[in-house]
């Protein structure tokens, strides 16, 4: 096994840091297991620790005004949390809540920003990071406003897929609900509906991706900008991931999916 191998953590952004600088990192790294539903951070409180998720999955999550709170984007492996910290915001801005409990590493922030002096590849990585997600809570309010709850739900299940690199998940509709502020009997309807059209099976909150293609086509344009922000850290970081669109309709689902939505209004 060879120096870079042996420092590979699972995490794109420190995976992505030259081998000196990384050695430097994961130097002031500990290791931190975060639970599910846990907040780990609360608008206008001190940000103490940025993570960086290893095998867990974690919201962020905000209200914009006159809507319930819901989530805007998903952190997984390939990004970091509190990161706003390299732009020189120290407290959270919005609420960051665990959805998949699992590992992360963490770094103290006075740490944090010695480092961001001396490893400029980290610093580059999580300021477009926490660009990324500047960018996604913009674009969520008009999300919220303008698409219907089918579009965000199947937008948000490619994403949670994307993030724990399966096809299976575990998401309650009352999680589910929680994330995207909406009710449990909206989002059982909707997700009755993806069923419908075997874009996805739900076997009490345990669902598998069995037709991505057709989760694709219900999601809204918002999946595609956030899909695209990723694959410019992705190819930073020496990786891609292809979100190529399909080219045709040659099944029945596909046909169901494009149907409906010709015939729904936007609403929760
Ligand atoms: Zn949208």
């Amino acid at each position: 096994m060879n120096q870079t191998s042996e420092l590979c953590t699972g995490n794109r952004i420190l995976d992505s840091l030259p081998v000196a600088e990384r050695k430097r990192v994961l130097h002031c790294c500990e290791d931190v297991t975060v639970l599910e539903g846990e907040s780990i951070g609360f608008p206008h409180e001190v940000i103490h620790y940025v993570y960086f998720p290893i095998d867990c999955v974690v919201a962020l999550m905000n209200q914009y005004e006159g809507l319930d709170e819901s989530s805007f984007t998903l952190v997984g492996p390939e990004g970091s949390v509190g990161a706003s910290l390299a732009v020189g915001i120290d407290t959270w801005q919005v609420r960051a809540k665990v959805f998949q409990g699992g590992h992360a590493l963490w770094i103290p922030i006075q740490a944090f920003k010695h480092l961001l002096q001396h490893a400029p590849t980290l610093d580059r990585q999580v300021r477009m990071d926490a660009g990324n997600q500047v960018q996604c809570s913009r674009d969520a309010l008009m999300c919220v406003k303008r698409h219907t709850l089918s579009q965000r739900l199947a937008g948000w299940l490619l994403m949670l897929s994307d993030r724990v690199g399966k096809k299976h998940m575990y998401a309650s509709r009352q999680m589910l609900a929680e994330h995207l502020g909406a009710s449990v009997a909206s989002v059982a309807r909707e997700l009755t509906y993806l069923v419908r059209c075997r874009a996805v099976t739900d076997d009490n909150g345990h669902i598998e991706i069995k037709n991505r293609r057709s989760l694709r086509r219900v999601a809204c344009r918002c999946f595609d900008r956030k899909s695209r922000l990723n694959r410019v850290r992705a190819a930073e970081n020496g990786r891609r991931i292809d979100y190529a669109p399909s080219k045709r309709l040659d099944d029945a689902s596909d046909r169901f999916v494009l149907f409906r939505l010709r015939h729904q209004n936007p609403a929760t």
